[in-house]
């Protein structure tokens, strides 16, 4: 039998150092980066990733070719009837938001893009359902521009490395564009993802297949299970009452007070 992998990290990481190990190592590993949500455009995979939030990929794919033949641009998705295409979307959850978002960023990619997606973040952040994660998305694989989105894999992945101790998914983007070249922003998080998905799963990470173990801070180290207890509620403070309330409280308490009985005088 194999012996169990656990970290044999002793002295403290370089987070730069470790996120360029680590992305040399996801490059043997996943030499071929792929998106896995499938399209055939800019304005597919738009679609697909506001679709993929809390979805799985493989939900989203069985999703969009109905989806994509119903409205195939920009205009046909701008005048969708929102029940419509409700009943299309509705097996990834949420499909109220999402109808309301696809309609949003279809609507507002014809009145002010002509109907294209930007390929400028701070442009594609102001699509409706479009955050930093999808504009990111978008950049890096349909245009080739940098763009390195954080979703919770690569947030989770890249804490668990010892890359950042960030939980904010922009600071952790920000930290890890720093210690890479842009043009590998996009596939070190694709990476990260497969890597994610096929090995370091959130509960039960194989260590013993990985091929970071040796650098790992948490190679072997046993994961705790995310608490789904709530927080207790503080008590109420007590209000403070103003003196002169006070004082009026007392008398009041003063006059429902049972009065002595005076012994009558014989
Ligand atoms: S599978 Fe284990 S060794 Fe590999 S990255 Fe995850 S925690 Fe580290």
């Amino acid at each position: 039998m194999a012996a169990k992998k656990t970290s044999t990290v002793t002295g403290k990481i370089d987070p730069r150092s470790q996120t360029v190990e680590v992305a040399r190592r996801l490059a043997i590993s996943f030499p071929e980066v792929i998106c896995e949500l499938d399209h055939r455009n800019a304005f597919e995979l738009l679609s697909a990733t506001i679709l993929s939030a809390q979805c799985t990929d493989a939900r989203v794919n069985m999703v969009t070719p109905a989806l994509f033949a119903r409205y195939p641009d920009p205009w046909s998705l701008a005048a969708a009837d929102v029940g419509e295409l409700e009943a299309i979307i509705r097996s990834t959850g949420f499909y109220g938001s999402k109808a309301k978002n696809l309609i949003g960023m279809a609507t507002a990619l014809v009145e002010r893009f002509d109907g294209e997606v930007p390929s400028d973040l701070d442009d594609l952040v102001t699509l409706p359902g479009v955050g930093r994660k999808t504009g990111n998305v978008v950049r890096s694989v349909v245009f080739d521009l940098p763009g390195l989105p954080v979703d919770t894999h690569v947030g989770r992945l890249s804490r668990r490395l010892g890359l950042t101790k960030h939980e904010d998914p922009v600071k952790v983007e920000l930290q890890l564009n720093d210690y890479l070249p842009g043009s590998e922003w996009g596939p070190f998080s694709l990476r990260l993802i497969l890597h994610g998905r096929r090995v370091c799963d959130a509960r039960k990470p194989k260590c013993d297949e990985c091929s970071m173990a040796d650098i790992c801070p948490s190679a072997g180290v046993p994961v705790t299970a995310p608490t789904t207890k709530r927080p207790a509620r503080p008590s109420p403070a007590p209000k403070a009452v103003p003196p002169k309330k006070q004082a009026a409280k007392k008398q009041a308490a003063k006059n429902q007070a049972p009065k002595k009985s005076v012994p009558k005088k014989k």
